[in-house]
């Protein structure tokens, strides 16, 4: 590992102040994603600024009857609130699914929305990859493919966004609340990752020294009949293939209000709003639910390694309409 500056400041504004002025700087959480690109030379800042301590740990009501999660929460603590599991199931069921117990006890939700893509040729740095050396090429459309993107990828790159708790926060409406020299701003999920387009090194619309402070949750009463599915080579500790965090309210067996987010399909978590859309006001069929779902993938462009994505995350969102559908009847 290189050498390094480490640096404890008294406030986030101070944290911001410091990272503003250093390029090559990044901010330090629980590490748990930092560290292990520092070992392999992928991540190389010169400082890291601590933030852990700066930013709020605790789950706060909000007036609307949603929650603002302080960015550093863990996991473990966001997945075991109460109030996240009844007003909003499939987050903590999408936070259990990810990583393990140790790594969820450190692992931090602002963290979480910052890490990178676990395409293993960003993390080798023998071989061509535009996101850690912009211009270098991608040497994954040509390799191995199995785990990249079907939709919103560009010739530039293919990566997916590994995070299981995006998916749940794109499909609830979420919004990321940051910090940056010039104060506060709210950031609207859907607006915070971003597709690679030429700029695959940016994964996400954060100024350089921009901190985020929490992730706030509106109220959503659909998202209290939600449920989050995580497809996966093995039943623990493995990234998603695909993944569906789905909410659905039927009455009447008709459908008055749904939310559908899909993880390891896209470079950022992707909200499939063509299905919701399809959906909403009509009946709660599995052939409505299996149209909505072809729709949404109707403009996935596999590689050949990983066509068996789009068959696989219709299936995913087609079953989990269902299940819930059925639970209301
Ligand atoms: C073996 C393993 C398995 C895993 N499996 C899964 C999984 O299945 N699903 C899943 O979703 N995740 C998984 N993870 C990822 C893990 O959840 C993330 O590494 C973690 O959430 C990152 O949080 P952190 O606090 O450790 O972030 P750090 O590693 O400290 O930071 C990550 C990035 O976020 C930036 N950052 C941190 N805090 C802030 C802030 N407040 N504002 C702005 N930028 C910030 C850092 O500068 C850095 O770029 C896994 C990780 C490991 C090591
Ligand atoms: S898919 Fe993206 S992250 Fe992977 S090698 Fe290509 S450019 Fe790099």
């Amino acid at each position: 590992m290189r050498p390094f500056r480490y640096e404890e400041t008294d406030d986030a504004d101070s944290a911001v102040r410091l990272l503003t002025r250093e390029p090559d700087g990044a901010y330090l959480a629980g590490g748990t994603n930092l560290v292990d690109l520092m070992k392999l030379g992928v991540a190389r800042p010169d400082v890291l600024v601590d933030v852990r301590r700066l930013t709020s740990s605790t789950i706060d009501d909000l007036p609307d009857g949603g929650l603002r999660v302080g960015a550093a929460v863990t996991h473990s603590r966001l997945a075991a609130d109460l109030r996240v599991r009844r007003l909003y199931p499939m987050l903590a069921q999408a936070v259990l699914a990810g990583a393990s117990g140790q790594l969820r006890n450190i692992a931090t939700c602002g963290g979480n929305l910052v890490q990178r893509t676990r395409c293993v040729y960003f993390q080798d740095v023998t071989t061509p990859c535009n996101k850690r050396e912009p211009g270098s090429g991608c040497a994954a459309v040509e390799g191995y493919h199995r785990d990249l993107a079907i939709l919103g990828a560009s010739e530039h790159c293919v990566a997916t966004h590994p995070s299981d708790m995006a998916v749940a926060l794109t499909a609830a409406d979420a919004v990321v609340r940051v910090r940056g020299t010039d104060g506060e701003r709210a950031i609207p999920f859907g607006a915070f990752h971003r597709l690679p387009g030429e700029t695959p090194e940016r994964d996400t619309n954060l100024a350089h020294g921009e901190l985020i402070t929490a992730i706030d949750l509106p109220r959503l009463p659909v998202a209290a009949r939600s449920g989050y599915r995580k497809i996966r080579d093995r039943a623990s500790y493995a990234f998603a293939l695909v993944s569906a965090a789905v909410a659905l309210h039927v009455e009447d067996d008709v459908v008055r209000a749904v939310r559908i987010g899909l993880g390891g399909v896209a470079h950022r978590p992707w909200r499939a709003h063509r299905a919701e859309e399809m959906l909403l006001g009509g009946p709660a069929t599995d052939e409505a639910f299996r149209a909505a779902a072809e729709a949404e993938l109707a403009e996935a462009r596999p590689l050949p390694g990983n066509a068996f994505k789009v068959p696989l995350a219709r299936n995913v969102v087609v079953g989990m309409l269902n299940e819930l559908a059925e639970d209301q009847r």
